[in-house]
């Protein structure tokens, strides 16, 4: 294999990676040996000066370890190539000469700890340059040295939030918490970091009052408190990530080295490990897998009708994304509203440095505010956003096919009306889909493709292939009731609302669901969808399926007596600042005394797996993978449990004799995804 190439310039090295075959560079056993036999090489060369590190892809320096082959690897084999990446990396460290990573493009896992194996490290200001070490996100933890390495290079209290979170920064990010030393322009990338060889070799802080046995792990007990909280202790590989970071902090780099592989030898084989993986692969998959045959189509220029919610959220999206983007509503109050939630959506972006003040201001220049009826013939796709009525929609859509050019394609947000019933008011419907975003849009990876029985194979190309280049997940859906993830949710919301009908603690059934992993109990989010849309939904469905569905009387009470759930300040609990407490006048509506039973948690989430179970039967979505990757990405359901169908066959499996779910001891959610869904 020839991944990596040296050339001497002047009197230093430039090492360049580019993966052969392959449009990312990735750590597998034949790169990391190709690496390590280059850095021995370099012996041959006593006049070196220093050895500059460079990607020759356009989007990635490196991307981190082959994870279909960490993925697989298990005992010895996963040992040897732990070892054999810190083994190559210390080389890397230990070289005579200064070293300099050059790094545009994505940084991270184990192409970031190359890099803190570098005496240096310059990255570019683009967009593409992130950098982080995701690896606990996958159930396991940076082990070829990063977990050392990173807290001794800018402290532990700042190394641990990075490490434990799996957070990926931009490099200006990067810059503040002193993982990278200069940030520049893409074009002065190389010849700056050249001047890094004046530095020499570099000498990393002491910092004996902080690192030392004492006061590391005093630091590490507050970091366990803050992370025990966000996981309930079902994620073992940040636990054990903290452990290894607070012993390896001090001490002999080697000592840390083997802690961090014994720490990944022990997660490896984990379920919880098994499935964080397997949800990344299938991500990976969503990112690229083809779905129909024929070419989509370029998108540019977009319209979102309706600057409500989810309009502005779309639109601000998409003029983010580099497109320009007509916004129109009815009138100038509601655009005013939409303008002004996506200047907030800019703003926020902006501290936390995701844009610059004059890319912000591009970004809202790139959208054009209409409260009056404009041509759209210049747009390439149009996506209504509009009230949730399937009467205003029709009306919306015909006008539309009067104003766009027949190839213009037309997509709608609705939550549950049945797209193709829009069809006989386009003139031709194979340009109609629906594209269902979910809220808050900035947030949610996830778009249900939603495929009428008229949608040409063109259109579905062209829309998966939009999602994808806006950053989204598709998944392609049928235009069946509720779709894929709201079908799969509503069964459950619907039985939480019974139990707590029939006398249920809301607290103690919302906490069933924490601590099965979900982010967020099913009375709250009930609560933060808003009970009337949820029972619009829960309605629409319940129609469809009457024979299994219906809407329980006490959502009607409660949406009678105005309470609608958080946005009007109570619903099945009261919102008053930052106090939530159960709502009285929701108890006093309940019917019945019976306490949630002890298998609360078996019994939702067994709503979840038997409607998954129902949508695969009848081809809603393609596959079962689909399906637990939609419930993960669209309601954050419990990642380490790998979704719905896959908690189904995990419980089949299990010995009869126990109801309650298993909650293997372990953290950090793949999703943090504890919003509205509707
Ligand atoms: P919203 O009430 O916040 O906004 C709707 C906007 O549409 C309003 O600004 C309204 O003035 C405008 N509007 C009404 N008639 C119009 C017309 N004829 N032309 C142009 N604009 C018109 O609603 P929302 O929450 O943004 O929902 C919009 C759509 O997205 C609905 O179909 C809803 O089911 C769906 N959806 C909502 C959510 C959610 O969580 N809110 C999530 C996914 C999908």
């Amino acid at each position: 294999m020839n991944h990596l190439h040296f050339q001497i310039q002047d009197r230093h090295g430039v090492l360049t990676f580019d993966r052969e075959g392959s449009s990312a560079n990735i750590f597998d056993r034949d790169a990391l040996v190709e690496l390590s036999a280059k850095l021995d090489a370099l012996s041959a060369h006593p006049e070196l000066q220093g050895l500059l590190i460079r990607s020759a892809k356009p989007t990635i320096f490196i991307a981190g370890a082959d994870l279909k082959a960490l993925s697989s690897a298990q005992g010895s084999d996963l040992r040897d190539l732990i070892e054999l990446g810190q083994a190559t990396f210390q080389k890397l460290a230990k070289l005579p000469f200064p070293t300099v990573a050059a790094i545009h493009g994505a940084c991270v896992g184990g192409g970031l700890e190359l890099a803190l194996a570098c005496d240096w490290r310059v990255a570019s200001d683009a967009s593409a340059t992130k950098i982080g070490l995701p690896e606990t996100n996958l159930g396991i933890l940076p082990a070829w040295g990063g977990t050392t390495r990173l807290p001794r290079l800018i402290g532990l209290p700042t190394a641990l939030p990075l490490i434990l979170g799996g957070k990926i920064m931009v490099a200006k990010a990067a810059k503040s918490k002193g993982i990278v030393d200069a940030v520049v322009p893409q074009e002065n990338l190389e010849a700056y970091a050249l001047t890094f060889f004046k530095r020499g070799k570099r000498r990393l802080p002491h910092r004996p009052l902080l690192h030392n046995g004492i006061v590391a792990p005093l630091i590490g007990k507050k970091a366990r408190k803050a992370l025990l909280e966000k996981t309930r202790g079902l994620y073992p590989g940040p636990e054990a990530a903290l452990e290894v970071a607070i012993q390896s902090c001090h001490g002999p780099l080697e000592e840390g080295f083997k802690r961090e592989r014994d720490a990944i030898l022990q997660l490896a084989p984990r379920p919880e490990t098994h499935q964080l993986m397997r949800l990344f692969l299938l991500q990976e998959r969503a990112k690229k897998h083809r779905i129909v045959q024929a070419e989509p189509h370029k998108v540019g220029r977009c319209a979102v009708i309706g600057a409500g919610v989810m309009g502005a959220g779309i639109a601000y999206w998409l003029s983010a994304r580099g497109h320009e983007v007509v916004l129109r509503d009815i009138n100038d109050e509601a655009i005013a509203k939409g303008i002004r939630a996506i200047a907030k959506n800019y703003d926020e972006a902006r501290n936390r440095r995701v844009f610059t003040p004059t890319e912000t201001q591009r970004g809202l220049d790139r959208i054009l505010p209409s409260a009056v009826p404009v041509p759209l013939d210049r747009c390439d796709l149009v996506i209504e956003a509009a009230v949730e009525r399937l009467d205003i929609k029709k009306k919306v859509f015909a006008d539309l096919a009067a104003r766009t050019r027949p190839d213009t394609i037309l997509a709608t947000n609705t939550s549950a009306l049945p797209v193709h019933e829009l069809a006989e008011v386009v003139g031709n419907p194979e340009r109609l889909v629906g594209l269902h975003f979910f809220n808050p849009v900035h947030r949610m990876q996830l778009v249900e493709v939603v495929r009428t029985p008229q949608t040409s194979d063109a259109t579905l190309a062209t829309a998966v292939a939009f999602v994808r280049s806006i950053g989204k997940l598709p998944v392609v859906v049928q235009d069946a009731p509720g779709f894929l993830v709201n079908r799969i949710l509503m069964p459950y919301l619907v039985e939480a609302a019974k139990l707590f009908e029939r006398g249920g603690d809301p607290k103690a059934i919302d906490d069933a669901m924490l601590d099965f992993g979900m982010p967020m109990g099913p009375l709250r989010l009930l609560d933060e969808v808003g009970l009337d849309v949820a029972a619009h939904v829960a309605r629409t469905l319940a129609e469809a399926f009457p024979e299994r569905m219906s809407v329980p009387a006490l959502l009607d009470k409660l949406i009678a007596g105005g309470h609608l759930g958080r946005k009007s300040g109570s619903g099945f609990y009261s919102y008053e600042g930052h106090r939530t407490t159960p709502n009285p006048a929701a108890l006093n509506l309940r019917t019945g005394n019976q306490a949630a039973p002890a298998d609360t948690a078996a019994l939702l989430a067994r709503s979840m797996s038997d409607e998954a179970r129902l949508c695969l039967n009848e081809h809603v979505a393609d596959t079962a993978d689909d399906i637990d990757l939609a419930m993960v990405l669209g309601t954050g359901y419990a990642p380490f449990r790998g979704g719905p169908l896959q908690y189904q066959i995990d419980q089949a499996m299990r010995p009869k004799a126990t109801a309650q779910p298993s909650t293997p001891r372990s953290h950090e959610s793949f999703t943090h995804a504890t919003h509205r869904h509707s």
